[in-house]
């Protein structure tokens, strides 16, 4: 089914025994608020690793394991059937950065990042720069041989985890004042706080902090790429971010309905099982359709990319499958909670915990709204014809 090759059925294969082999464990964790003894996080990642599932989108000259944007997406797809972010080990590093970062960061950063040895986090929103990203009022104040970094961050995901921030700023002097420009922040660093950690509605054990950067000095080798490239990162970032949230939301939906299947088959009401009534298998056929259009979406709008699509088409289409596929598993969420009556409201319930964990996935990388505006933009410039 889906054209798949040999070589993605096996990655795939491998990336359901990693997901299968964590399933078990999300009860106790949910339980425990989500938080991982850092000996298990770390046995986890060795097992990613281990099945060649890791880093799937570095290459392997730099440490990666290489894969297609369609294994990628196959990978990620099982990482979304497991809630409480206990796949998250199997982590994608920046596969934007090698292309871009000197000698020196690649021993530092990528490579780390690649093998596993580091983690990274990544500091840009901020109170009052969300969806307008170019509303941000960090500075960087270049200063002699250094650069000197000054804000809050808002959301700063794994920042409990990482070993390295990215952090996202408006030059505040020199030929590029005004313009973005990125920079590698190891931590900690002095200057480095966290502000507060507040909670979400998702039991995860990677947090979301407010994190202020304050006078925080960096040498100028720690700028990524250079001055005025800020912007240009983010949106390589979001390209590939926005179809993996397709892929995990895809994921989402396929244990949802596997899991809502079979309680309607096996729960009985009125003398027969629920899936015989007609509400509840509208909600089944329905689930299972939507699935099956947004499975078909990002595999090939990953193909599309794999075949080197224009790059603008591109972001669009992952602006589509991020859509699609966040809303789609929204909706199999709410009709999976539905399915299982009271048991649908239980915490020890996959239904409950993804109904609450999948919310996101219409928020974060862009909200729906966001990618909407995305997508009709490059309608109008480039006609309908060109994204479909
Ligand atoms: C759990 C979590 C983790 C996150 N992790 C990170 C992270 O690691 N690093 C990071 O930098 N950020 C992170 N974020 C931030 C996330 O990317 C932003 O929350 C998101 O982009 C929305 O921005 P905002 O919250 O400021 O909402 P706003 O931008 O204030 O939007 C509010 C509402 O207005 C709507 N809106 C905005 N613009 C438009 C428009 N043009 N047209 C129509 N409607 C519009 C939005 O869709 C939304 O409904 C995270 C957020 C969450 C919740």
């Amino acid at each position: 089914m889906y054209g798949l090759s040999e070589q993605d059925l096996s990655v795939q294969a491998r990336a359901r025994q990693f997901a299968d082999e964590l399933i078990p464990l999300e009860v106790a964790t949910e339980l425990a608020g989500g938080e991982i003894p850092p000996e298990q996080e770390a046995a986890h990642k060795a097992r990613a690793i281990e099945l060649g599932i890791f880093a799937a989108n570095i290459a392997e000259e730099f440490g990666g394991t290489g894969r297609t944007s369609l294994q990628q997406v196959l990978i990620q797809e099982q990482v979304g059937r497991v809630t409480n972010a206990l796949a998250w080990s199997c982590a994608t590093p920046p596969s934007w950065l090698p292309a871009v970062a000197t000698p020196d960061q690649i021993a530092r950063y990528v490579r780390p990042t690649a093998r596993g040895d580091r983690s990274e986090c990544y500091a840009i929103t901020e109170e009052h720069a969300g969806s307008d990203v170019d509303a941000i009022e960090a500075t960087a104040a270049r200063d002699g041989e250094d650069y000197v970094l000054n804000g809050i961050k808002w959301h700063v995901t794994s920042f409990n985890s990482a070993d390295f921030a990215f952090f996202q700023a408006k030059l505040s002097n020199g030929t590029h004042a005004g313009e973005h420009a990125m920079f590698f922040v190891d931590l900690p660093t002095p200057g480095v706080r966290v502000v507060r950690t507040p909670a979400y509605s998702h039991t995860f054990g990677h947090h979301h902090p407010i994190v202020a950067f304050e006078n925080v000095r960096v040498p100028a080798a720690q700028l990524v790429g250079a001055e005025g490239d800020g912007m240009h990162f983010a949106y390589e970032w979001f390209r590939f971010e926005r179809l993996m949230v397709a892929a995990r939301c895809l994921g989402g939906a396929e244990r949802l309905i596997a899991e809502m299947t079979l309680f309607a088959k096996e729960r009985k009401v009125g003398g027969k099982p629920i899936a015989e009534y007609g509400a509840i298998a509208t909600m089944l056929a329905d689930s299972m359709t939507e699935l099956y259009a947004a499975r078909a979406l990002t595999y090939e709008t990953a193909r599309g990319i794999y075949a080197g699509a224009d790059v603008k088409v591109a972001h669009a289409q992952c602006s589509m499958a991020k859509l699609f596929a966040s809303e789609m598993a929204g909706r199999v969420a709410d009709r999976a909670v539905q399915v299982f009556g009271g048991r649908g409201y239980m915490r020890e319930y996959a239904a409950e915990r993804l109904f609450r964990e999948l919310r996101v996935e219409r928020i974060w990388e862009g909200t729906s709204e966001v990618q909407r505006e995305i997508i009709s933009r490059q309608m109008v410039k480039r006609g309908p014809g060109a994204l479909a």
